[in-house]
């Protein structure tokens, strides 16, 4: 049904144009049924009309459906009039329209509002409900109607029966061919090609030829048997499987019609049994040439949609990025099943190398992870889960997956499958790595450089002794060690002699180099425990662990004479050097720093006063 013109045209036109096609049809329908299909005994074979009644009423808009009414009655009243009174037409009318409505609305209730023969379970709802129920149940109205007439000779249940088989016939074999031309016209007209119409030349040849011989074999009357009309079922199913329902529904009304025209004219192969079993024959006959003709192809139109999904779904995982991998949860051990492209890109397995197999030799041994122990609590639970793993390539590389399993069920709620999607992370993961050791390496810089930092603050950058900070805190410690362990502690307080004059002679950088010579003088003339600190300018002082003023004085003398032996030699020039020197031992000379420092530089100006060039020890 067109929508676009509709929309422009006004309703009572589009209702009326209706009721008159509706009308027209049912009277050529009951026209055709009450001249054409009454076999030469008088039994109806057909009645064709309630079909164009209830195609109409399964293609219309609900809001459309009473312009039905009146086409009916009128069309019905018209045919009737010559045959019975008009009660008897309005009371059919009446009976034909309670069976079409009752049967549309079940219909079109339970299988929503746009019909077609489209499904198998469409095709199961229009069988049960048109010419099952409704025709059943109105042919008990029909039959009271005939009874109502005082027909002679029938009896009420074989009216029923009359009613309801030439009712059902023509339901089951028009109403699907009336729905489909109407809804699939576009479908049908485009699968015409040059080979189509041969094999369908092919088909209705066929169809001929097992006509004739059916009707030759039943005409024998040379006491051959005749065959059964099951051999009209195979061009039926060709019909079916090569030209869909449209084409089941046409080849079953040709083989209706031709069938009735032949039973009309006493000419059918059922002809030779009593008349009314010849003609219940061929009305079961019919139905179910249609409903087998019609079903199978509807089944046909579902595995090719099923098939035609399927491989819409297969195309859409072969075209994720992603590895994907359908195992089997009811066989034992799980194995693979299916895996896309991206999985034998990605792994460098074949599909043929990991089908069969669980999916644990992705592992290369490693299921100890914690990602894999997620994902096989999972399994177990039967619950979808999203976890990192480690899984190796063919090659034995690793790879970093991002693993998504989900569980999926049959129609019974049972695990039959799960499908896993490993999304690649090794790359992100790399960055990471390298982000990590680039940290690693940047802490450890940071590291030396405090440490270079913290050696800087306590370390004279001249002549690489101590300085000021670093000995005061490291005399602390002595000191302490010292008063715990009741050891001798010592202080040599040095300055060089006339040093301002050695600067002002030979200069500054001179005088810088006398100052790392003697510094080193003075180090090498100490014991790994003695602490040498440049205190300022040229002024040294030496802490010695373990040391008494004597041992003291012994060392502070080596280290004098050492330096006044020392020639300091830069370019052409000698420089010659001496030190004074003062010496305290802690306790006798003071009990902390401060005062052993204040009698250690007392002596070291004492030793000045003296003469310079020596040690004063007290
Ligand atoms: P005295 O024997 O009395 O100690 O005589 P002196 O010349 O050593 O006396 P003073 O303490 O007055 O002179 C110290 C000089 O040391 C003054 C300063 O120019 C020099 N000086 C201090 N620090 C540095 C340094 O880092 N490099 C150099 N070249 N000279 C320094
Ligand atoms: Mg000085
Ligand atoms: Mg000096």
């Amino acid at each position: 049904m067109h929508t676009k013109p509709q929309a422009q045209r006004p309703e009572w036109l589009i209702g009326l144009a209706t009721m008159a096609l509706v009308g027209l049809g049912y009277f050529a329908g009951a026209w055709l049924g009450v001249t054409q299909t009454i076999s030469p005994e008088g039994n109806a074979i057909i009645w064709p009309p309630n079909a164009v009644a209830l195609a109409a009423l399964l293609l219309l808009p609900l809001h459309r459906w009473a312009w039905i009414i009146p086409a009916v009655m009128a069309a019905e009243v018209i045919a009737d009039i010559p045959a019975f009174p008009l009660w008897a037409a309005v009371s059919f009318g009446l009976v034909n329209l309670f069976e079409v409505f009752l049967a549309a609305s079940l219909i079109r209730w339970i299988t929503g509002p746009r019909f077609d023969f489209d499904s198998l379970a469409r095709g199961g709802y229009f069988l049960l409900f048109a010419p099952l129920l409704a025709a059943g149940t109105a042919a008990l109205f029909g039959a009271a109607v005939y009874r109502g007439l005082a027909v002679e000779g029938i009896e009420y249940l074989a009216h029923w029966q009359l009613w309801w088989f030439g009712d059902a016939l023509g339901l089951v074999l028009l109403t699907p061919l009336l729905v489909i031309l109407a809804r699939q016209y576009r479908d049908i007209l485009h699968i015409w090609t040059r080979t189509r119409l041969i094999e369908a030349g092919a088909l209705l040849l066929l169809l001929g030829v097992m006509g004739l011989v059916l009707m030759a074999t039943a005409d024998a009357e040379d006491g051959g048997h005749p065959l059964s009309l099951v051999l009209l079922l195979p061009p039926v199913l060709w019909a079916a499987a090569r030209f869909g329902v449209p084409g089941a529904a046409t080849l079953v009304a040709v083989v209706a019609a031709v069938a009735i025209a032949r039973t009309v004219h006493g000419s059918w192969p059922l002809h030779g049994e009593e008349p009314e079993g010849a003609v219940l024959a061929l009305q079961e006959f019919l139905a179910v040439t249609a409903i087998v003709g019609i079903g199978v192809s509807l089944l046909l139109r579902e595995i090719e949609t099923q098939r035609m999904r399927l491989r819409l779904f297969e195309h859409a995982m072969e075209a994720i990025n992603d590895a994907v991998i359908i195992t089997d949860a009811r066989r034992p051990d799980a194995p693979i099943i299916w895996v896309n492209d991206t999985f034998e890109t990605l792994f460098g397995y074949s599909r043929g190398e990991a089908i069969g197999r669980n999916c644990r030799f992705l592992q290369h041994g490693e299921e100890d992870q914690k990602g894999v122990k997620e994902a096989r609590d999972a399994l177990c639970r039967k619950q979808p889960v999203q976890t990192l793993v480690r899984n190796y390539r063919r090659d034995g590389q690793p790879l970093w997956v991002q693993l998504s399993l989900a569980p999926v069920c049959d129609s019974h709620g049972q695990v039959t499958h799960f499908v896993g999607v490993q999304h690649d992370l090794t790359e992100l993961k790399r960055l990471e790595e390298k982000l990590e050791h680039r940290v690693a390496e940047r802490t450890k810089a940071l590291q030396e450089a405090n440490r270079l930092l913290e050696q800087l603050a306590s370390i004279d950058p001249l002549t690489g002794v101590a300085n000021r900070r670093q000995f005061m805190t490291q005399v602390k410690k002595e000191l302490a060690r010292a008063q715990r362990n009741g050891t001798p502690l010592s202080l040599l307080c040095l300055d060089l002699d006339h040093f301002k004059t050695v600067n002002d002679v030979h200069g500054h950088q001179i005088g810088d180099q006398v100052l790392k010579d003697v510094a080193s003088t003075m180090q090498e003339n100490l014991r790994p425990t003695d602490l040498l600190a440049r205190m300022g300018g040229e002024e040294f002082q030496i802490l010695l662990p373990d040391a008494d003023i004597q041992q003291a004085s012994e060392i502070a003398e080596r280290i004098r004479s050492a330096i006044h032996a020392l020639e300091i030699r830069q370019q052409d020039k000698v420089v010659n050097i001496t030190v004074s020197a003062g010496c305290a031992q802690m306790g006798q000379d003071g009990k902390d720093m401060d005062s052993l420092m204040r009698v250690g530089d007392q002596r070291l100006y004492e030793a000045k006063a003296l003469g310079r060039d020596r040690v004063v020890t007290g």
